[in-house]
């Protein structure tokens, strides 16, 4: 079973005048099958703490450790990262001008199995996950998130999801910007990936409407850089009723 174990994770950001930190000190376990909602105010960190695990190199890890089954994350690529089995669907995708979203599902598929998927049975499954989150068959020639929709983008990546079967997932603010249908469907598609018990899912949002659709096993609230108060689902309830004011001022 894997887990990812993040303990005492200090991150920082290059800003004008000189490192700022961000993260400050961030401890948290994820096991394949448990889904953990990350919940926080704008400027938290929630996002940093996304790409750090992804190894975007703006972020620069200061101390602290990270790791999936004993394995040392933070020494490892981004590419590595991803054949290893960490996922992250970002707040703000990038466009990949030339790539057709069908040649970007094979080639992270062979990247991520080490093989190319054989491919009569590979069109299927993409046909088939594109039917499930109610995708145009003509979205798969076109090109990676160019003049995507927020709705697209985010079916997008569940898309993916779907396809490359992580053991970690991490999904920030994939609920940002979707309507009531698509944050349907979209849910839907998270909760199928995790029905196979193989994931484990890092749901970072702002919001507890996500949440209505997706049950987490854990809530964590994220202020400061840091989580100020772990629970179970229903730390989401007294948030949603609550808000987060008395976390960001200094409280917890
Ligand atoms: P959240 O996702 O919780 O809204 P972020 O991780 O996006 O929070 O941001 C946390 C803080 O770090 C913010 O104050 C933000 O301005 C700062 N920050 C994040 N990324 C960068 C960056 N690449 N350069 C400079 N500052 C950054
Ligand atoms: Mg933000
Ligand atoms: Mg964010």
């Amino acid at each position: 079973m894997a887990t990812l174990e993040i303990h005492d994770l200090h991150v920082s950001v290059e800003a004008e005048n000189g490192a700022r930190e961000i993260l400050k000190g961030v401890d948290l376990t994820v096991k394949q099958g448990e889904t953990h909602a990350i919940m926080g105010p704008n400027g938290s960190g929630k996002s940093t703490l996304a790409y750090s695990l992804a190894g975007h190199p703006k972020y620069t890890i200061t101390s602290g450790t990270v790791t999936l089954d004993g394995e040392d994350v933070l020494e490892m690529s981004v590419d590595e990262r991803a054949r290893a089995g960490v996922f992250l669907a970002m707040q703000y995708p990038v466009e990949v001008p030339g790539v057709s979203v069908s040649n970007f599902l094979r080639t992270s598929a062979t990247a991520i199995r080490g093989e190319a998927p054989k491919l009569r049975t590979w069109v299927k499954e993409v046909k088939a996950a594109m039917e499930q989150l109610q995708m145009d068959p003509a979205f798969a020639e076109r090109n990676v998130n160019e003049g995507f929709s927020g709705g697209e983008k985010k079916r997008h990546e569940i898309l993916q999801l779907e396809l490359l079967k992580p053991k970690i997932a991490i999904l920030d603010e994939t609920d940002s910007g979707l309507d009531v249908d698509a944050l349907r469907v979209v849910s839907e598609g998270v909760n199928r990936v995790r029905e196979g018990g193989e994931v484990g899912t890092l749901l970072i949002t702002h919001y507890t409407r996500i949440l209505r659709y997706i049950k987490p096993d854990f809530v964590h609230v994220f202020a400061n850089g840091r989580i100020a108060e772990s629970g179970g689902a229903e730390l989401a309830d007294q948030l949603e009723a609550e808000g987060y004011d008395k976390y960001v001022k200094g409280g917890a």
